[in-house]
């Protein structure tokens, strides 16, 4: 089997996009989509802040937009999960079970996912009422009263930012001590619209199509209560996909992978040829339109690294 151009791990906006780019500069990118495409997306329902769709479209809607883009100019795509990788030296390896994929580049974008508590009705519900995206969906919440669960500076913002729609902003914790910075906390203690229920579990999202309201514990006084809310934010942290990588990609303390902070290549990994976009790399941002923006930069920093590799074997030749 021939040495690809490119092969791309990951289907959200950011390895999509990198497709797109890639095969769109006829590097014939290999996509390993995973068995579960498409990324974060596919579990929300409308998205209204990408680029493009003045009236919305649902999420699993643009990825199969973004899939058929990148299909349309000559993407090879696989449908199944990457089992391991080598990625040190010239020719990188993929494989998939037993079969074997070799490479010049790789463009890692496995994605991160949001953690969630694991109650069934928060899963059922997912898309409707529960979100892990207060930047996507708190518009969706005008007026109305809602949680946001977690105790960390992702809570902290989210809750101050959903206040901008919401009536009424619950912000639960297990504990009465907060990860979240002191700064942070006083801001969301400040905030008329935010009421702080410490010490507390939820042990149910309530509703039947819809969220109706939030089951919550007390693990201090024991008490049992539950509060009607309409929307119900998750923001307990998320981890990046990266165990396929582990031992080969240098990564940050927290566990996204590490890429260049140089003005150019900024997809690079601390391999040569290796390249990471999206979630997987990115702790801050985290939205699809930044995702796709990086897959861009990585397809771009790969065929320029492909182009130097050609000129590289060009100036050896005329050396010769
Ligand atoms: P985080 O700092 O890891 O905080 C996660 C929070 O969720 C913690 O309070 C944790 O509680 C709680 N939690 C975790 N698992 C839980 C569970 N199963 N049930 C209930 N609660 C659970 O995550 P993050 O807030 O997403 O922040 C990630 C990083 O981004 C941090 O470094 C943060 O500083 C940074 N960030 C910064 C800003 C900013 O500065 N503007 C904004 C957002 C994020 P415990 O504390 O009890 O473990």
């Amino acid at each position: 089997m021939s040495v690809r151009n490119v092969i791309i791990v990951g289907s959200g906006p950011a390895g999509l996009t990198a497709a797109i780019y890639a095969a769109r500069a006829n590097l014939n990118p290999l996509l390993i989509e995973g068995y579960q495409s498409g990324g974060q997306l596919m579990l929300t329902s409308e998205v209204e802040n990408f680029p493009g769709f003045r009236d919305g479209i649902m999420g699993p809607e643009l990825m199969a937009e973004m899939r058929a883009q990148a299909a349309r100019f000559g993407t090879e795509i696989i449908t199944a999960d990457a089992t391991q990788v080598e990625l040190e030296g010239a020719v990188k390896k993929v494989w998939i079970d037993d079969d074997v994929y070799e490479g010049h580049t790789v463009i890692i974008s496995t994605g991160a996912k949001a953690r969630l508590l694991g109650l069934e009705n928060e899963s059922r519900l997912m898309g409707r009422g529960v979100s892990t995206c207060a930047t996507c969906d708190g518009f969706f919440f005008g007026g109305k009263d809602i949680a946001v669960i977690g105790g960390g500076d992702s809570a902290m913002e989210e809750a101050g930012f959903l206040t901008r729609f919401a009536n009424k902003v619950y912000l639960v914790h297990r504990r009465d001590e907060f990860r979240a910075s002191p700064i942070m906390v006083d801001r969301a203690k400040a905030n008329p619209k935010i009421e702080i229920i410490v010490n507390t579990v939820v042990e149910d999202v309530v509703g039947e199509d819809a969220v109706e309201g939030m089951a919550l514990h007390n693990t201090v006084t024991g008490e049992r209560r539950t509060i009607p809310v309409e929307g119900f934010f998750v923001a307990i942290g998320h981890t990046p996909t990266t165990a396929l990588f582990k031992g080969q990609v240098d990564m940050k303390d927290n566990g996204y992978i590490l890429t260049s902070e140089n003005k150019q290549h900024q997809s690079a990994t601390n391999i040569p040829g290796v390249f990471a976009c999206g979630d997987v790399q990115d702790d801050w941002y985290r939205q699809a339109i930044t995702a796709a923006g990086s897959g861009c930069q990585a397809a771009l920093d790969a065929q320029h690294f492909l182009e130097g590799l050609e000129e590289a074997a060009e100036e050896a030749a005329a050396a010769a």
